[in-house]
Order: structure tokens, then sequence, then C-alpha cells
């Protein structure tokens, strides 16, 4: 039975219809375009994008929309079908877009991949709702482009809702991330072999709206720079610098230099706060790093379940485990250093380059200290013994499969003499062994000696560590179970869960079944603990 999402007629009143709006084309308007206007696949020369117009879709329906996030564009909730949604699912341009696909290569796995460019996403073009404001709407999974490979230009309802709802959670959490508005159900099929074990299958089809000030990758300076396109690479980051870091002033080789600090320092902030929500990005690749420092791309992402820095959502990754949750700092530093290879021409002072990576490394150990500090309820990390605390809460952590966001949320109101809040967290039975429950009894009378350090009033701590320890987060078996039930014709899910994850840090008693740890069916059910690129 088909359970409709909230059906609202358009009321002008209460914000635009996308169809009406102004859309602005900065982009491609000031960067060097592809002069083909054919859609085939092909190495394209250069340009920095290639005009490309959506692909029709047959039946597009509104699965689900981010009220937040349209509140951003001055949007209202569209009807389920109807012109709005028709521009969402590609099949209708506002008379002021000009959409494009944009032109990068990146680093895969470690190794140089050439060209690779928005095979499914087109941008529609750029709102600018308020002053100093610029949001690049972007359709994903909206046909073939100059730049689909071998691929079909579609995305599947599975991974579609993913990213929608990842998106939008991230942002909740404090993470900065691309947006996304909205989720749209094309009425056709898509063949994918979901595991690459040579058994593809037909699923539904969907596009999903992502919204950010803009996509621009560090993929999109390499491809510039492996093809000695010196020209296009220096315009491209003229115009990121005027566009998105105007604080840094008109572009000079000097402002080059402080830009690139800027984005270490970004990606070094942004890392810090996936260590601190426990999310594992999974495919890491340049292509999927963006130069404003915004988690960008939803594929096989994760949730560390139980505390484990080899973990990694990614089959794909399984071999080596380059993504995995521990790997991530290491990973964006590496990034960062290709990116610097590839900013080389614009930036011949090494010792400059090296500085940036160095900003990198400096603002995330700070950053994550300070995270650290704050998931503890203290104020530092700087006394004597307190490294040795958190090497030894992250061991006690690894010993038992602890779930790493129920022990944080747990431990604001545990103690040494009733580790009873910190039960949820634990794998297995429940219960903790001997052995454990005594190393992590000594833990806490460790902890709890420092926390006296500091004379933190009782209630203000635990407010204090409630803002930064999840209670929500979009555990990998809840977007499975959203996607299920969507599958089924029931999108009212998708929605559902959304709502619960606005609020991450709130105690939200009537969805106390939302933050339970991973049941053990989902153990090693397909989608809940292992994810394949396939989407
Ligand atoms: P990803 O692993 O999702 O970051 O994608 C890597 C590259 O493959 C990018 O250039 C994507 O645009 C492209 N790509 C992924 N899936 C598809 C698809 N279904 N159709 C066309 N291009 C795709
Ligand atoms: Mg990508």
């Amino acid at each position: 039975m088909q359970q409709p999402l909230r059906e609202r007629v358009a009321d002008p009143s209460e914000g635009t219809d996308l169809g009406t709006l102004e859309f602005d084309d900065s982009f491609a308007r000031t960067l060097p375009g592809d002069p083909e206007t054919r859609n085939f696949v092909r190495q394209v020369a250069g340009a920095s994008y290639s005009r490309v117009t959506p692909t029709r879709v047959s039946a597009p329906r509104l699965l689900a929309w981010s009220d937040n996030c349209a509140a951003l564009l001055g949007l209202s909730r569209p009807p389920i079908g109807g012109e709005t949604v028709e521009i969402l699912a590609g099949n209708r341009l506002a008379p002021s877009m000009r959409p494009y696909a944009a032109r990068y290569g990146g680093h895969q796995f470690g190794t140089w991949a050439g060209q690779l460019g928005d095979g499914r996403a087109i941008t529609l073009g750029e709102l600018t709702p308020r002053p100093g404001e610029r949001w690049e709407l972007q359709l994903k999974g909206a046909g073939a482009t100059p730049y689909s490979r071998t691929a079909d230009g579609r995305a599947v309802l599975r991974s579609s809702i993913r990213e929608f709802l990842c998106s939008e959670a991230m942002h909740f959490l404090g993470v900065p991330t691309t947006r996304a508005l909205s989720l749209v159900g094309t009425g056709d099929i898509v063949i994918r072999d979901m595991f690459y074990d040579g058994n593809p299958q037909p699923e539904q089809g969907a596009v999903v709206c992502r919204v950010a000030p803009s996509f621009v990758r560090f993929g999109n300076f390499e491809i510039h720079a492996s093809r000695a396109e010196n020209d296009s690479l220096q315009r491209l980051a003229d115009y990121v610098i005027t566009q998105h870091f105007k604080d840094l002033g008109p572009p000079s080789p000097r402002v080059y230099e402080r830009w690139f600090q800027e984005i270490c320092r970004r990606t070094a902030l942004m890392i810090a706060h996936w260590m601190r929500v426990g999310f594992v990005h999974g495919v890491m690749n340049t292509d999927n790093m963006s130069i404003l420092g915004l988690t960008i791309d939803y594929g096989p992402y994760g949730w560390l379940e139980g505390y484990d820095p080899a973990w990694t959502p990614n089959t794909t990754d399984l071999p080596g485990r380059r993504y995995a949750y521990g790997r991530q700092p290491d990973i964006a530093a590496w990034n960062l250093a290709r990116l610097a290879n590839a900013l080389h021409p614009l930036i011949e002072d090494v010792p400059a380059l090296e500085h940036g990576l160095e900003v990198y490394a400096a603002t995330f150990t700070a950053s994550w200290r300070t995270m650290l500090a704050e998931k503890l309820g203290l104020t530092n990390l700087d006394r004597e013994g307190d490294e040795a605390l958190i090497r030894d809460l992250f061991g006690a952590l690894q010993q038992t499969e602890t779930d790493m966001t129920l022990f944080f949320r747990g431990l604001a109101v545990a103690s040494a003499d009733n580790i009873e809040p910190l039960r949820p967290a634990f794998y297995e039975s429940g219960e903790p062994s001997d052995a454990h429950r005594s190393r992590l009894v000594s833990w806490l009378q460790r902890y709890e000696a420092r926390l006296k350090v500091e004379a933190m009033p009782i209630e203000e701590r635990i407010a204090r560590m409630n803002r930064t320890n999840p209670k929500y987060v979009l555990r990998n078996y809840l977007a499975q179970q959203a996607i299920d039930a969507a599958t089924e014709g029931d999108v009212s899910q998708i929605e559902r869960l959304l709502h619960v994850l606005e609020t991450p840090y709130d105690d939200q008693p009537e969805h106390e079944d939302f933050a339970q740890r991973r049941p053990e069916w989902a153990r090693d059910k397909a989608g809940c603990s292992a994810l394949s690129c396939s989407s």
C-alpha cells in the first residue's frame, strides 16, 4: 500500500516556486567551457565544464523533501507532482537555468585515474537568496553527460535515500557538508549489480537535488594541472577565491598561498568532526574532496557502531582498508598533498605548500583534541596523565565491541559506582565480561578524579557533553530500514527518520527506538554493514 508523502498544495505566501526563481550561472560564465555541445562521452581538453541538459524521466514523484534546506533557498514544499518536481527530476528547466556538468579528475584508491567529471550530476544553476550567499543546485542521477564514461548517468533509490538523509543528518550534527533539498523517484528502472558478483538486478531510479555554495573538488584542479592547462587552472582558482574565499582579497601569488592554507584548515576541521561523530566516508578519493571543506558525495559511507579504527563500510575498500575510520586523518593529508601538487603552477614556493600541509596537521590535532575534551566534559586535555587517559579509554572500547555513540552519550551520567548508563553500548550479550568490567571501572575512577580537577557543576558538564555527543546518528541499519520501506512503496519513513535526525543532541523519549545499538540481524546484512560503490 502506497503511503504518500505529506501532500501540500504550494502556497505562494509561504515561499517561492522553484521555476519562478532567477538562477545565476557564475561558474560557467566565468570559466572556460567545452565548445562541443553534443552529449556524447569524450575526453575534454582545456575546459572546466560541458553544457548538458538532463535526460527526461518517465514519472517523477516527490519522495522526500527537506524543509530546512528549502528554507535556505526561500522555497516552499511543492506538491508531489507538478512543475517544481518536473524541475527536480530534470524534465523541465526554469527559464534562467543553463545546466552543465563539471570536468574533473582524481586519484582513486591512491592512483591517478585521469578524467572523471560529473558523470551523472548536472548543475542547474546558482541561487543568491541573500547578499553574500550563493547556492548551487545540482541534480544527481539526471542522466548521461560527456563524463559518464561507461555508465548510465542514473542513480538508484537506495543510494539516493542514503545521500539525501546523510547530507541533512550531517548538517544537523554540525559537520560541514553539502545539503539535500529533495528526493524524486523517476518511475524508471535502473539496472545495478549491487555486489559486483555478476548478479545485476532492476532497481527503482531516483534523483537527489543537492545544494552547496559550490561542488568544486580537488579533482577540478588536478585535471587542469595534469594536462598542463595552466591558464584554466588559474582561472578556476581565481573564480573559487573571488566567489568563495572573499575574505582573502583579490587573487595574487600571496593570496594563493593563504588560500591553500585555508583549504587545509577547513579540511582538518571537517575530518575532526567526522571523527567526533563516528562517520566513515568510505571513498575519500580526491574527486570526492570539496575545495570548501564540505563532506561531499555520500556513497558507501557508514557510521561506526562498535568502536573500531580499522572499520570500513566499503566492500571495495576491504582489501586495503585505505578509507577506514582511523585512517581518515592521514588520507585527507595525502589528498591535500595531491592538491598541493596540482596548485604548484600557481604556488611555486614549495615551502608555502608544505606550510599548508603543516596547517592541516596542526589544525586537525588541535581540533580533535578540543573535541575529545568536549566529548569527555573536560575543558582541555593538557594535564599530566590526559594522554594515557584517552589511550586507555579507546583501548577499553576496542577490547569488547562497544557502540561509540551510545558509550559517549552514556558517559555523561555514568560513574565507577554505576556503569548502568553504559550497558546499552555493549554488543554481544549487552553484558561486559568481568575482566572488561574491572578495566572499565578502574578507567572510570581515573576519569572521575580528572573531572574533579575541573570542578565543573555536574549539570553543566552533562549539558556540554550532550551538545557534542549525539544521541541519534544515521545508523547504517536505520537508513536500510527506510530504504526497504520506500522500496515497498512507503516513503514516509524517510522523512520520519529525517525528523529525528534534525535534533540529534536532544533526548527524544518518543524515539528511543532510533537510539539503540545495531540489532544482531543487521550485523552482516547487505546495506547495514557492508556497501559497495554500486549506486
Ligand atoms: P564516485 O565513486 O561516486 O565518486 O564516482 C566516480 C566517478 O564515476 C565520477 O566521475 C562519477 O560521476 C562517475 N559515476 C559514478 N556512477 C555513475 C553513473 N551511474 N553514471 C555515470 N557516471 C557515474
Ligand atoms: Mg564522486
